[in-house]
């Protein structure tokens, strides 16, 4: 019989991030010299569940949220990934975040795929009870597509420890006894790891300092500037300013501030533990908005806030050294291209941000032997894992004269093609 060719056409999913998680794919592919079989497998998710969710508000009143979940390979083990309550989700969003969630793990060599889901709602418009019934209703209606052994969820943009007991809850309510190793990011009184909240933005750092020493800087000598003060821009410039660089710059969704002699990192979190953001706060600062931030001059700028902010339209007028990606997707495949003529190293977010998964996955495997570990020895391990992986990326962007970018896709698509082409394609 003649072979059919299948041309899929344009698929639900099919979104501009979807779009750009495909066209880096499709450039590492080529660079990564696999075969028709893991290229095959690895273009799509392997599945996506979407979701109504009915949900009782304060008032009395009925309302329904869109929800999804994505899981783009289920190859090395099972997937992981988070959740996000943001008014932007969609269904091309969390395949495109599970595709790259999928190269994050097997960079690090864990052994999973990659997932991602969330719900659209405005998380910061709904009380904490109604957060609540979101988020259990979402876990209910998910519990027959996640899984200690088949998909394992995390916290996200607007999720957080709270989130990840709910779903441990309700999921454990319907098993009949408590599964912790369901989610992670949980708290540490359920089972969650020490140095979870803080290890993405600690991963940040380790992976800036590899790079600075790989640079031959001093870390202690760079200005830097960071773009989201939540949990990992937060984290990233705690630690920045711990390690004795000079953090001129931080904003998030209420813009930003600027001190040239360095901002007081520890009196800004102070603030906004109090007020909830950087609003309204002036002592000793200049009050700049994002646009000025990501152009502020710099030796490292830190993105940390959300995906597409560095792009055709202001990559030319970065003034930045290096660019470390702590967020996911934040610098479009344009503004990669203006970046890498510029000579601007970006140290993508597959490596970059993958501090938060290596410990959801000690969190995991502390779960499932139900033996903790401390602060001490959490913390080694990451280091060990994140300069492991750190070496391999920098020795293969060197070796094939390709960004940094590049050799990351590479190295993890190699390390999931090798696992492929073992397994080969059933039946
Ligand atoms: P978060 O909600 O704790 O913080 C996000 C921060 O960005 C907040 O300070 C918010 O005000 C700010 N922000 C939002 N939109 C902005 C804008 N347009 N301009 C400037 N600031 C803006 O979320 P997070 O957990 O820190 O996640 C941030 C990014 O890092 C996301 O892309 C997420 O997917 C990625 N990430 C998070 C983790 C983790 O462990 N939390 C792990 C890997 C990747």
């Amino acid at each position: 019989m003649a072979k059919v060719a299948h041309e899929p056409g344009i698929l639900e999913w099919d979104t501009p991030l979807f779009q750009q998680a495909r066209t880096q794919l499709e450039r590492a592919l080529e660079l990564a010299q696999v075969s028709d079989l893991v290229a095959t497998r690895l273009r799509y998710p392997e599945r996506a569940v979407i979701l109504t969710l009915p949900v009782r508000l304060d008032d009395g009143s009925f309302t329904s949220f869109p929800a999804y979940r994505v899981q783009h390979s289920s190859v090395l083990g099972p997937t992981k990934g988070g959740v996000r309550f943001d008014a932007h989700v969609d269904l091309g969003e969390c395949a495109a975040l599970a595709m790259w969630m999928t190269w994050k793990c097997a960079l690090l060599r864990l052994p999973y795929g990659g997932a991602k889901g969330g719900v659209r709602c405005s998380p910061r418009e709904l009380s904490p009870g109604e957060l609540a019934r979101v988020t259990r209703r979402f876990t209910a209606e998910l519990a027959p597509f996640i899984g200690p052994q088949l998909d394992i969820p995390a916290p996200d943009m607007a999720t957080n420890e709270q989130t990840m007991a709910w779903m441990m809850d309700t999921y454990s309510m319907q098993k009949g006894y408590a599964v912790p190793e369901i989610v992670t990011g949980k708290p540490v009184s359920l089972g969650g790891s020490l140095f979870r909240h803080e290890a993405t933005g600690a991963g940040v750092v380790m992976v800036v300092e590899s790079a600075c020493q790989r640079l031959g800087w001093d870390l202690a000598a760079q200005r830097c500037v960071v773009q989201g003060f939540g949990n990992v821009g937060g984290i990233a410039a705690t630690e920045l300013h711990d390690k004795g660089a000079t953090v001129t710059a931080v904003s998030d969704i209420s813009g930003g501030v600027y001190a040239p002699n360095g901002l007081d990192i520890p009196t800004l979190h102070a603030y906004v533990d109090e007020h909830g953001s950087l609003e309204g706060y002036t002592t000793g600062v200049e009050r700049i908005t994002n646009e000025q931030l990501l152009e502020t001059e710099c030796d490292v700028l830190v993105l940390a806030a959300r995906e597409d902010q560095v792009n055709a339209a202001n990559a030319g007028n970065l003034r930045c050294r290096l660019l470390a990606e702590g967020a996911n997707g934040p610098t479009s495949v344009e503004g990669d291209r203006i970046l890498a003529e510029r000579g601007i190293p970006v140290l993508p977010d597959i490596l970059t941000n993958a501090g938060g998964v290596t410990v959801s996955y000690f969190e995991w495997v502390q779960d499932l032997g139900r033996l903790f570990w401390d602060r001490d020895e959490i913390r080694r391990r990451l280091a060990d894992k994140m300069s492991d992986a750190f070496d391999r990326v920098w020795d293969v962007a060197h070796e094939q004269s390709i960004t940094l970018r590049d050799a990351a896709l590479v190295a993890a698509i190699r390390e999931v093609a090798a696992a492929l082409e073992a397994r080969g394609i059933y039946p």
